[in-house]
């Protein structure tokens, strides 16, 4: 992978989601080529969750999960490397938005930074609203202060967990 590495290792949180062709499956492979993924490292995966789709579209529950991971790509290149991932994996690059999905690789926070680019929001922004992103990114960092929001077990207790169903480790 190109890209600008940097001399420090930060520590960046992964949502994962998959909805098609044994998600379960999917997720694993997902944990597997993050941590092969250039100057990166897995260090813990959450437990996995069933979730309900969001949206207008008919589709089958969601499998969710985060990953910790450390990394010395800076959030750009780490991005580039997860969209790499999903193509991979046998996501199309042309998507149906609220659509069913084989893999959705979301970045959800790396260290301290707070950007509005195109194609990069950091931290990303569903994460207040989405009890499949706050539940096991709780699981793996309570106390997390996630850069302009907050702490990640206080922002859990804003969301109900209607719809979420934890099935425990990966
Ligand atoms: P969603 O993840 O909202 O279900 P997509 O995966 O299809 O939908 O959305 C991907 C788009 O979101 C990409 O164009 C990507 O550049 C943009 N994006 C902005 N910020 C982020 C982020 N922090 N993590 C992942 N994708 C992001
Ligand atoms: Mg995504």
């Amino acid at each position: 992978m190109s890209g600008r590495i940097a001399a420090i290792w930060q520590p960046a949180y992964i949502g994962l989601g998959s909805n098609l062709e044994e998600p379960r499956a999917q997720i694993l492979r997902a944990c597997h080529g993050l941590d092969a993924l250039a100057s990166t490292r897995v260090v813990r995966v959450s437990p996995l969750y069933r979730s309900k789709p969001l949206g207008p579209v008919p589709q089958p529950d969601f499998i969710n999960a985060v990953a910790g991971v450390l990394t010395q790509l800076d959030p750009r290149t780490l991005l580039d490397g997860l969209q790499a991932l999903e193509s991979a994996l046998g996501r199309p690059a042309v998507r149906e938005r609220w659509g069913p999905r084989i893999i959705d690789l979301d970045l959800l926070v790396h260290g301290r930074e707070r950007r509005e680019e195109p194609g990069l929001t950091l931290p990303h922004r569903g994460i207040v609203e989405r009890n499949f992103v706050l539940y096991p990114l709780a699981d793996l960092a309570p106390d997390l202060d996630v850069p302009g929001l907050g702490r990640v077990a206080e922002l859990r207790g804003r969301v109900t967990s209607e719809g979420l169903e934890r099935l425990g480790e990966p």
